[in-house]
């Protein structure tokens, strides 16, 4: 990487590696084999990484990671279903805004943006209602970084004999699911996150029986995931165009994950990640929004400093100069900023970054933190 390329400490788009950047260099055509093979063998090795392959279909999807959420929206869930939004951050309340959009009916339930849902919640909501037939969760909300009890609401859910669709965009590859021990009809991810791909495609592990009694549930032609994978299954094909760079560099990516050693040692870098972030931080006398124990190895949220001299704009602007990319607080009560952890990133470079931070505090005189 050259020294005018910052390293993105955000949560997607992220610092990408330069093999993965080169692999877009072939222009592929979306009838030749090779590109069909390269989408039959990502689907596989993405399947593997949730040990789905008995279980689930996976769907990718051209687009954002949202269009694949709300794709897995309007596609499983049926025009009379009813979707209880569990919601502690800004992911949260997209997910209810889109069965809105989608004219899903919809409850939601809200705990503090550094509160966990629990199972126990779950539970009781559940008890409560009984029109509901779908759940919708966040894995790690990357509003803050905080994590959700996934198995254990998962266990509840099913308990109840109801669906369970999982929002794991952050941290799918880096946080452990098995499809065979916690139990959902959809779980959503990206290609732009943790598997250190490029932005532009998201996909879907969706359960079989659901996804093939989903026929005529969406409200859309280019968002219906049954079309989608039905037409796949068919042709080796894409629907509509695929993002062809997006789907390669994703395949190069998905090798170096593997050659890296899967999911426990990319759980473990970011881990490192996130202890090196929070060791020199706390150096610096800046406090992480969440305790540790609810904090994921994803994203950190800390609190801005008080000194009035601070201004994010230009807190940001200074550290971009010495060459990092840092993330604006998304919190509507307290005032502060966010490190991600997740990318072709190291520890080392983690630190650095953060003396770069202490470097542009003191230049800036910000001295109430
Ligand atoms: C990144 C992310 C998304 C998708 O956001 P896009 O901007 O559409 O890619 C959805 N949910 C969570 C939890 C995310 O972190």
């Amino acid at each position: 990487m050259s020294a005018v390329e910052p390293i993105l400490l955000t949560p997607g788009p992220l610092t990408t590696s330069a093999r993965t950047r080169q692999a877009m260099m072939i222009d592929w055509g979306s009838w030749d084999d090779r590109f069909n093979q390269l989408t039959a063998s990502l689907c596989e090795q993405l399947l593997a990484i949730v040990n789905g392959a008995a279980t689930h279909h996976c769907v990718p999807l051209q687009g954002s990671g949202t269009f694949a959420v709300e794709a897995a929206i309007g596609t499983l869930v049926p025009r009379d279903g009813k979707v209880l939004v569990l919601i502690n951050g800004a992911y949260g309340k997209r997910l209810a805004k889109i069965c809105e959009v989608l004219g899903r009916s919809f409850s939601t339930f809200e705990t503090a943006e550094d509160e966990p849902t629990t199972a126990a919640d779950v539970d009781r909501l559940l008890r409560a209602d009984n029109g509901i037939t779908h759940v919708a969760l966040i894995h790690c909300e990357t509003s803050t970084g905080i994590l959700n009890p996934l198995p254990e609401i998962a266990q509840v859910v099913a308990e109840h004999g109801k669906r369970l669709i999982i929002d794991a965009m952050s941290s799918f590859g880096a946080l452990p699911v098995d499809a065979q021990q916690v139990p959902f009809d959809a779980l959503i991810a990206a290609s732009g996150k943790c598997l250190e791909g490029v932005p532009g495609m998201g996909f879907v592990f969706a359960r079989k029986e659901s996804l093939a009694s989903a026929a005529g549930n969406s409200h859309s032609l280019a968002m219906d995931l049954q079309d989608q994978h039905a037409y796949m299954a068919k042709t080796g094909q894409w629907r509509f165009t695929p993002p062809t760079h997006v789907v390669a560099a994703l395949h190069e990516a998905l090798l170096q994950y593997n050659e890296e050693g899967g999911l426990p040692a990319r759980h473990e870098r970011y881990a490192a990640n996130c202890q090196a972030l929070m060791e020199e931080m706390g150096n610096l006398g800046l406090r992480s929004f969440l305790p540790t124990a609810i904090q994921a190895p994803i994203i950190a949220t800390f609190h801005a400093p008080k000194d009035p001299r601070y201004q994010f704009k230009e807190f940001y602007e200074r550290v971009k100069a010495k060459g990092y990319i840092l993330y604006p607080g998304k919190l509507t009560q307290v005032e502060t900023f966010r490190v991600g952890c997740i990318g072709h990133v190291q520890p080392a470079e983690m630190r650095e970054a953060v003396a770069a931070i202490g470097e542009v505090l003191r230049e800036m005189e910000v001295l109430d933190i």
